[in-house]
């Protein structure tokens, strides 16, 4: 259980609540466990939880690391988005993650995908995550979960950043897998 600091009448929290899209990961450790701590903590935090399926990925670049599993989740929430950024960074500490080089392994990762319809360029937030249309993990279970969502910077909808990424990407496909 996180101890929320970020809860309560303060610059953390908005009147009304967001949409927002969560990209969990993990390829350390034991990787469903981690998922479902993750996917626990979030489903008390966010109203209106929901769950992609979870998918197998390899490592990105062909980096030498096990293989990940990914999953998105969404739901509402009042956070701010560096609060929602902080909640998911508490997280990945209390799952025990040490970060090493950039995209080393990790027991878990949870990037905010999208906040509302908001288009955010922050030092510390960049929102829709930038690295979203180039990545079958992410898009994959986007579709799953929300297939009519657009991205608010470019107007896509979710099956043309999938034709675009099709189009573009030799990388093997994510595939499903069962808890
Ligand atoms: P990538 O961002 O390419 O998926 P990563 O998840 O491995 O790589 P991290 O080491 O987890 O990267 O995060 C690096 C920094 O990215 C964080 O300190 C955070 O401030 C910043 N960041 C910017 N935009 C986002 C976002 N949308 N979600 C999560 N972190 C973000
Ligand atoms: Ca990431
Ligand atoms: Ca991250």
């Amino acid at each position: 259980m996180v101890d929320l600091l970020y809860t309560g009448r303060n610059a953390n929290v908005r009147k009304s609540s967001m949409l927002v899209h969560l990209g969990l990961g993990s390829n350390l450790g034991d990787r469903h466990t981690l998922l479902r701590n993750a996917r626990s903590a979030l489903a008390e935090q966010l109203g209106e939880f929901r769950e992609s399926p979870i998918y197998e990925s390899a490592p990105l670049l062909g980096m030498d690391q096990p293989s990940y599993l990914n999953q998105v989740v969404c739901g509402t929430t009042t956070l701010e988005p560096l609060a929602l950024l902080r909640l998911c960074q508490a997280l990945e500490e209390q799952a025990g993650r040490v970060r090493t080089e950039r995209w080393g392994a990790r027991t878990l990762d949870i990037d905010v995908l999208s906040y509302g319809e908001q288009v955010l360029s922050l030092p510390e937030l960049t929102v829709p995550h930038p690295e979203l249309p180039n990545r079958a993990f992410v898009l994959l279970p986007l579709k799953d979960l929300t297939p009519d969502w657009v991205h608010p910077r470019t107007g896509q909808m979710l099956d043309e950043l999938w034709a675009q990424w099709q189009a573009c990407s030799a990388e093997p496909l994510p595939t499903q897998v069962s808890e």
